[in-house]
């Protein structure tokens, strides 16, 4: 018999203990610092693709362009500082990553916010009752057996499929003995939802500023927002609503524009072709104008800096030359699918195989937290189910857990015994695919290659 009454006596702790340290809304903003952000850049994040959903559209930071009445990279004159000085900020200088951190503002519940991405662990949330959801466990009945035409067949197509395999053995060997085994290919899939923040920021040319005057920002798991398909990666930027302010750009300082790094700020370069004298030698020995430099807007002997169009300036690529940025805080919602899988295999065919082949499913069941099963005929499954399932509950404390789903294949597994010219060999068959793995097929050509 292949059923067995499954009981929900176990003891299992379902990472209880991981909701309790987080079960204030306070504790939340004690957030632990991401040990791996790969995007920190804050300048990269503005070219990531940033998904907003309908919610959030009034939050939207305006973008530069929406002014209309600026060019994007216009030539305007440098700006002053407070002081009436035109701000030099070489373009060779070292960039800074990002504004200082002490400007930023301060916004409640976000207090140990940095330009770092910083992982904030959901609230205490009620996890559904694990039975409540699953269903049937039944196992399903046995996969079809092989027999020995289609054990010949997969291994002519084994040996098709190798340019220096022989078919005779294939067509001639008389098969003495046929196992009939199954694998079983056990996966815990876990659903996950992870919130990091950090501040961001991106150029401002005008429109409107959402900051804390429109009210208090949401915590970041009260910002609803929801994965367009579960079980499938994705990454959602959303700015967090009333955090918005605009601060003179760190980049320029507030000018908008940079010193030409080709021209150092001169807006010419010294014409190679009559090295900076102005005239060239003609045919017949006159002198005249170089023909390079001859209507230069920096005068004879002068070539215009192409770099910067012979202004000596080149807008910041920070503000996008308004001078300005408009910061705000970031949420960074990250789903992802974490899958765990264990197989059991008796024969001697490499693990890699029984995953690539397809067989019955012979167990699926999802829920928000499913339980480890323990009603499979074959004990190591049901060990690893309760191994996996527990590790999957430590290994996301700062995240929410979805959804859970696991599976149980059962993959056929045949291995046929043959004799050919007095030897004994032996090969397999396997998978609904009845796909052959002969690794001691007797009948290679001397170079031994298996190329495909
Ligand atoms: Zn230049
Ligand atoms: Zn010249
Ligand atoms: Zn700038």
């Amino acid at each position: 018999m292949l059923h067995r009454e499954f009981t929900f006596t176990e003891d299992i702790d379902y990472g209880q203990g991981q909701h309790d340290k987080i079960d204030q809304a306070g504790k939340q903003r004690s957030a632990v610092q991401a040990a791996a952000a790969e995007e920190t850049t804050p300048g990269k994040m503005k070219e990531k693709e940033i998904e907003t959903t309908d919610y959030l559209e009034e939050f939207k930071p305006s973008a530069p362009i929406s002014t209309g009445t600026l060019p994007r990279h216009g030539n305007r004159p440098p700006k002053t500082n407070a002081h009436g000085h035109i701000v030099d900020v070489d373009e060779n200088e070292a960039v800074p990553s990002a504004p200082p951190l002490e400007l930023m503002d301060h916004v409640v519940g976000y207090e140990s916010v940095s330009f770092d991405a910083i992982s904030v662990p959901p609230p205490f949330f009620e996890a559904e009752s694990p039975d409540a959801e699953i269903s049937n466990r039944d196992i399903l009945p046995n996969c079809p057996q092989v027999t020995e035409q289609d054990a010949r067949t997969a291994l002519l197509s084994l040996v098709a499929q190798h340019c220096c395999y022989g078919k005779d053995v294939a067509k001639e060997m008389a098969i003495t003995k046929i196992n009939y085994s199954s694998a079983f290919h056990y996966q815990l899939h876990s659903f996950t939802e992870k919130r990091e923040t950090s501040w961001a920021y991106s150029p401002y040319g005008g429109g409107e500023v959402d900051g804390v005057e429109n009210g208090a920002p949401p915590l970041p798991w009260e910002i609803e927002c929801y994965p367009g398909t579960l079980f499938e990666d994705e990454v959602k930027l959303i700015p967090v609503p009333h955090t918005s302010s605009v601060k003179s750009c760190h980049r320029c300082k507030g000018g908008g524009s940079l010193l030409c790094a080709e021209c150092h700020g001169k807006g010419w370069v010294r014409c190679l072709s009559c090295h900076g004298d102005g005239w060239s030698a003609s045919t017949s020995g006159y002198k005249e104008r170089c023909f390079y430099c001859h209507s230069s807007t920096h005068g004879h002997g002068r070539q215009d800096c192409l770099k910067c169009n012979a202004k000596g300036r080149v807008p910041c690529p920070t503000c996008d030359n308004y001078g300005q940025i408009q910061c705000f805080i970031q949420l960074t919602i990250s789903w992802k699918v974490n899958s765990a899988e264990h197989i059991v295999e008796r024969l001697s065919l490499p693990e890699d195989l029984v995953k690539s082949v397809s067989g019955q499913v012979a167990f699926e069941e999802e829920a928000q937290q499913v339980l480890p099963i323990g009603h499979f005929p074959d004990e190591t499954i049901n060990m690893a189910s309760t191994q996996i399932v527990h590790a999957h509950a430590q290994a996301f404390s700062d995240q929410k857990l979805i959804r859970q789903k696991q599976v149980v294949r059962i993959i056929p597994v045949t291995e046929i015994n043959y004799r050919w010219k007095n030897k004994n060999n032996v090969f397999y068959v396997f998978g609904f695919e009845n796909r052959a793995y002969a690794p001691d097929y007797p009948q290679k050509c001397c170079c031994g290659c298996t190329i495909l």
